[in-house]
């Protein structure tokens, strides 16, 4: 895997202007990001992960969608933020969504492994994804990057 200096922004944009189609199936899309956010990462790779995250989250919301995507950063690292008010995670499977072919959709739908895949592609780049959900309020999945990258 290549790393290079990249802009996260660009990775942001990259992915929603990728997903336009799919997201212009929902309400409102909302982008609160800076001119530039530069780490040591796989542009590619990267948006691959966003990708994912906003199909899921156009997955889980009805009529009425709104999609929050936020960088900011704090203390060593850059948070981005994606963020629906969708159906939410059960609890009792929130230890399951990480799982290689974990999926709750219908036969079709989901492959069960766009969240494991992000994983891998987050531990590559020395980060971590955190989620906050609330069943029946919507999720947000916060991707950590490391500002700087000691090696
Ligand atoms: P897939 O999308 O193919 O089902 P993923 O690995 O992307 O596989 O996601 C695994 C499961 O995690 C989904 O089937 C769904 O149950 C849950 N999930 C992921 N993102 C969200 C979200 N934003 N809102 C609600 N549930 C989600
Ligand atoms: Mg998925």
């Amino acid at each position: 895997l290549e790393m290079a200096d990249i802009n996260l922004c660009d990775c942001i944009r990259n992915a929603v202007k990728i997903m336009q189609y799919q997201l212009n199936g929902i309400a409102k899309t909302e982008l609160d990001i800076p001119d530039s956010a530069d780490i040591q990462g796989n542009e590619g790779m990267i948006s691959q992960v966003l990708i994912n995250l906003i199909q899921n989250a156009v997955h889980a919301v009805d009529a009425g969608g709104v999609l929050k995507i936020s960088l900011i950063k704090k203390d060593t690292d850059w948070r981005l933020s994606v963020c629906d008010n969708g159906c939410g995670i059960p609890d009792d499977i929130r230890d399951k969504i990480f799982d290689p072919f974990f999926t709750t959709k219908d036969i079709g739908k989901g492959t069960g492994l766009g969240l494991s895949t992000s994983y891998s592609i987050m531990k590559r780049h020395h980060g971590r994804i955190e989620i906050e959900s609330q069943p029946g309020a919507g999720t947000c999945f916060i991707l950590f990057f490391p500002t700087q990258v000691l090696s």
